[in-house]
């Protein structure tokens, strides 16, 4: 039997994940079926951590645009995605996985706060951790927190779950012969400004040599044949 192409991912849903065709909040059947796929993935014997994004419920930046005090408007952000992580952990609690949230902010009555020896243990536990409230920093995202605790739980690659089913060379709702690429070098995803990540968190993935996956959640079964090494998405290396 064909076995799994890594041992431990770090998942990064963003908040348009969950959201689905909503134009805001959650979308539980989304969410049930990216739960099942999440589900599908541990049973290959697959250590699952993920970061979850917020913007489905509040963006820093664009209230920032609009006038609010930016460190403000990122602490709400960060808020937002412990919001995401409590219904992402309802969902997987009640589709039969066990997971644990860890938020870099602490709000010690809801969720525990991120120790990172304590996840570590969790994912060899087979539990899947979800970290929330991004790296608890304004002026970051949640791609960046994907990068840094991909990189803290030792996993073997990023997994970013989009809209779209890879990077291509250009915008593919704009142009007809978009070409998806699959695999890409972090130096020409950075230089090209390839909307893969943004720059700091291609950064930090590129001087650790930690490999990012970027595919389409809303393909059913991608997540697994990424996890499978299967040619999915697009392959971001040094
Ligand atoms: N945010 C932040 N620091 C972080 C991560 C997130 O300030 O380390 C804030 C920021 O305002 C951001 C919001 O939280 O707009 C939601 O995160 P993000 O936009 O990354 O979510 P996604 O686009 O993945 O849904």
């Amino acid at each position: 039997m064909k076995t799994a192409a890594y041992k431990r991912i770090l998942l990064k849903l963003s908040g348009e994940a969950l959201m689905g065709d909503h134009s805001y909040g959650i979308n539980r059947a989304v969410v049930e079926r990216i739960v099942a796929e999440i589900a599908d993935v541990t049973r290959l014997g697959v250590q699952v951590a993920v970061v979850i994004g917020g913007g489905n419920i509040f963006r820093g930046m664009t209230s920032a645009e609009d006038g609010m005090d930016r460190a403000t408007a990122d602490y709400m952000g960060m808020l937002a995605t412990v919001m995401n992580a409590l219904a992402l952990q309802d969902a997987m609690r009640r589709g039969g996985l066990i997971s644990r949230v860890q938020s870099a902010l602490r709000i010690d009555q809801v969720v525990e706060p991120y120790i990172r020896g304590k996840a570590i243990r969790y994912l060899e536990a087979g539990k899947v951790v979800i970290f929330a409230a991004g790296t608890g920093n304004p002026f970051f995202t949640t791609d960046t927190a994907a990068a840094l605790r991909g990189m803290e739980m030792n996993v073997d690659i990023v997994l970013k779950a989009t809209k779209v089913d890879g990077v291509y060379d250009c915008d593919p709702k704009e142009n007809a012969h978009a070409v998806r690429y699959e695999k890409l070098s972090f130096d020409t995803a950075i230089s090209q400004n390839l909307r893969v990540m943004d720059a700091t968190a291609l950064t930090l993935c590129r001087d650790q040599k930690l490999p990012l996956n970027v595919f389409s959640i809303f393909r059913p079964g991608a997540l697994k044949r990424v996890v499978m090494g299967e040619d999915e998405g697009t392959l971001v290396e040094v």
